[in-house]
């Protein structure tokens, strides 16, 4: 069935992936969108500058654990839809400071959750076919696949290792539950690494490019041989739009690109595109390369990811258009024309 939406609620909307789902929705559709954000240190409102003057947006400054703020959403907008990004969603800090990760990737979702079926129990039975609940997870809720050939897919055991994918695999199994349970019409996505515009420069390659722009060191974990499946953010926002509007109920979708790359190996291709974007180099560095410095490992590092998505490139028609290499160019390019946006 192809189902067509009117009003989307997205949660976590001034974060990078969010904003570039709204962008999407605004740009490329006729639907109104609903922003509910937290807006935390990881919001950045710059990011929906271009939705903000359309009058088929609307921000709501929200907690979604705030489950009285939530219900007063629902009753205000009746939206059609869900689209649930919203989260703690740094692994590094997770390890520091679990609590917040507990509380909005948890507890968050479980609230949404009783708000969206509180609300869709009283739909008609029309609009109750017609709802529609996007989980939006991580291929970390998989673990560790270590040096293995292999790759996740939708049947993979859950394994999280850190706390942050600790977290995102109990959103999931609370959203798995919620379909089971109560039939609430849910639909999970797994994505590795995005990369693209917008994202905090507390992120891999953000802060590869702004460590370099100011010549400071670039910290390396490890030995850098980390393997990263990477995808290009408005791929997997295309992803997320295609699960929205064809997506069966209660299934899992994983989304990747094929472009596994080492940690180290990322580094230095955006370290060599940079030499040739910036060639005048800080403090007398000769390449950026000479910035690299490689540090104790993080706690738990998982070795390797990688995505098998030839469920919904078959079942839903999708396909990723960016490679890794002409993506990355773009972003950083992006980030050097855009220092003034960023948070
Ligand atoms: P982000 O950190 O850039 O943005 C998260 C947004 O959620 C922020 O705007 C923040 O203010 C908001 N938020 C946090 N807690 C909230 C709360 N309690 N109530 C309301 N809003 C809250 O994250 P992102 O990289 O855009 O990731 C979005 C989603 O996609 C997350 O659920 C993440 O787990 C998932 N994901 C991300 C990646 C990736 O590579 N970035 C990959 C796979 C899945």
């Amino acid at each position: 069935m192809f189902y067509s939406t009117k009003r989307v609620l997205v949660t976590g909307g001034a974060g990078f992936i969010g904003s570039a789902v709204i962008r999407y929705i605004i740009e490329h559709t006729q639907d109104h969108v609903i922003n509910i954000d937290k807006l935390t240190y990881a919001a950045n409102l710059n990011s929906l500058a271009m939705a903000s003057s359309s009058e088929r947006y609307i921000f709501e400054q929200v907690d979604i654990c705030n489950r009285q703020a939530l219900d007063r959403v629902f009753q205000q907008y009746h939206p059609d839809a869900v689209i649930h990004l919203a989260a703690e969603s740094h692994v590094d800090s997770s390890i520091t400071s679990p609590i917040a990760f507990i509380e909005s990737n948890i507890i968050g979702t479980f609230t949404l959750l009783e708000a969206s079926r509180n609300y869709w129990n009283n739909l008609s039975d029309e609009n109750k076919d017609k709802f529609r609940f996007i989980h939006v997870s991580t291929d970390e809720v998989y673990g560790d696949l270590g040096s293995t050939k292999s790759f996740f897919t939708e049947v993979t055991p859950y394994s999280p290792s850190s706390p942050y994918s600790a977290s995102k695999a109990s959103s999931d199994h609370l959203v798995k539950a919620w379909y089971r349970t109560y039939g609430l019409p849910t639909i999970i996505t797994h994505s590795t690494n995005n990369y693209g515009p917008y994202q905090h420069t507390e992120k891999l390659i953000p802060s590869v490019i702004f460590k370099a722009l100011a010549g400071k060191p670039i910290s390396i974990y490890g030995n850098g041989l980390q393997i990263r499946d990477w995808i290009y953010v408005e791929d997997n926002v295309k992803a997320i739009y295609s699960v929205l509007k064809k997506g069966k109920i209660g299934e899992t979708y994983n989304i990747g690109a094929n472009s596994e790359y080492t940690n180290l190996d990322t580094v230095q291709i955006i370290c060599s595109m940079m030499d040739e974007l910036i060639p005048k180099h800080p403090n007398g560095i000769k390449r950026y390369q000479d910035l690299i410095q490689f540090i104790s490992d993080r706690p738990g590092h998982d070795y390797r990811y990688a995505i098998d998505s030839s469920k919904i490139q078959k079942q839903l028609n999708w396909k990723p258009q960016e490679k890794f290499e002409s993506g990355l160019r773009k972003t950083i390019e992006w980030y050097l024309n855009n220092t003034g946006v960023i948070g």
